[in-house]
């Protein structure tokens, strides 16, 4: 259920509200608009609100339920507003668009270094790198682990852009939060619950990647998990999923934008790179997805990318990306966006 509070409604009348919410076993999920502070009702209980007569209380406007499964992230709960997520000073979201750049895999120094500076100076908004690696197969490199955070975060550092990294196993999640600016969940762990209730109490801001055969509200779900934690720095990202089409690596389900820009007020972010699986498929991709309205794209660029450990077909060039934020940036204006930098 969803509680909205009249214009001007008293911090006191907001904790009222939220007393009598929690005393039913529900969880109350305050969001201050711009103008009008709505309370979510949250929880198996959440029939029980109807019951309060809160439409009586103080400060309070009205009560509605909300319609859809996942009640946090639904557009409906912001009033039809888009929530702004913003990295150190780099925002995400409404006319706000987030360039992310970097290799798939964090190997070593040089490699590390030289992508995060041709990046930035290309205009990235923030760096991504994995540690952690999921891979097929067990016998494949599967990342730096701690070594890896250490030169991302140089990297970062050096360059100045946020840093974006995957966490992949629990047992991890203290060195990720020391390093990552944005917590990566990847398409594998999109329905591992624990994970995302873990990053959701970590406060990290999120990117929530669709799993390889999930459907849009499952991913809505899934970003629901993070949600619930009052963790609301959430962004998904749609990065190909698996269809009967075996002609590249995976259906990069452009539709997945718009349909989730009706449901949901979180910011959408394309990775172009996963699905077509070879770079001269990136660019159109990428640009697509701009196009579509998405509010970011993550994107695999090395500085040498026929050397790559890892996804060396799909990864761009460093020293041509320069060119390509710059359609971006083209295509983002078009649509109305602002490619944000601090
Ligand atoms: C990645 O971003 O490098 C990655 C492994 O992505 P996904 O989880 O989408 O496969
Ligand atoms: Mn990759």
């Amino acid at each position: 259920m969803m509680i909205v509070m009249k214009e001007g409604a008293t911090d006191e009348e907001i904790a009222h509200v939220v007393e009598r919410v929690e005393e039913i076993g529900c969880s109350a999920h305050v969001s201050r608009g711009e103008v009008l502070t709505v309370i979510g009702a949250i929880g198996s209980k959440e029939d029980r609100v109807a019951d309060l007569g809160l439409e009586a209380a103080s400060g309070v406007d009205h009560v509605v339920p909300i319609l859809k499964p996942y009640k946090l992230a639904s557009r409906q709960f912001r009033k039809g507003q888009d929530s702004v997520i913003e990295v150190d000073g780099r925002k995400i979201g409404g006319d706000n668009f987030g360039l992310i750049a970097g290799p798939c895999t964090v190997e070593n120094r040089d490699q590390m270094m030289a992508s995060a500076r041709d990046v930035a100076a290309a205009g990235a908004t923030m760096l991504r790198g994995g540690a952690y690696k999921p891979r097929t197969s067990p016998y494949s490199f599967q990342g730096l682990g701690r070594e890896g955070l250490r030169l991302l975060s140089e990297a970062g550092e050096e360059t100045g852009l946020p840093v974006v990294t995957e966490l992949l196993d629990l047992r991890d999640i203290d060195d990720v939060v020391e390093v990552a600016d944005v917590i990566q969940i990847g398409a594998r762990n999109m329905q591992n619950y624990s994970l995302l209730t873990e990053v959701g109490r970590s406060g990290k801001p999120v990117l929530l990647k669709r799993g390889l055969s999930a459907t849009v509200e499952e991913l809505l779900m899934a970003s629901e998990y993070v949600l619930k934690e009052g963790n609301e720095d959430v962004m998904l990202c749609e990065r190909g999923i698996r269809t009967f089409e075996n002609a590249y690596r995976f259906t990069l389900d452009l539709l997945a934008v718009p349909a989730l820009k009706e449901a949901t007020h979180l910011p959408i972010v394309i990775d172009p790179s996963h699905a077509p699986g070879r770079r001269d498929w990136v660019e159109p991709m990428a640009l697509a997805a701009v196009a579509a309205g998405a509010d970011g794209i993550i994107i695999e660029v090395h500085n040498d990318p026929d050397k790559a450990i890892c996804d060396a077909a799909q990864q761009v060039p460093s020293d041509t990306f320069g060119e390509l934020a710059g359609k971006i940036d083209a295509i983002a204006q078009v649509v109305g966006k602002t490619v944000s930098k601090a």
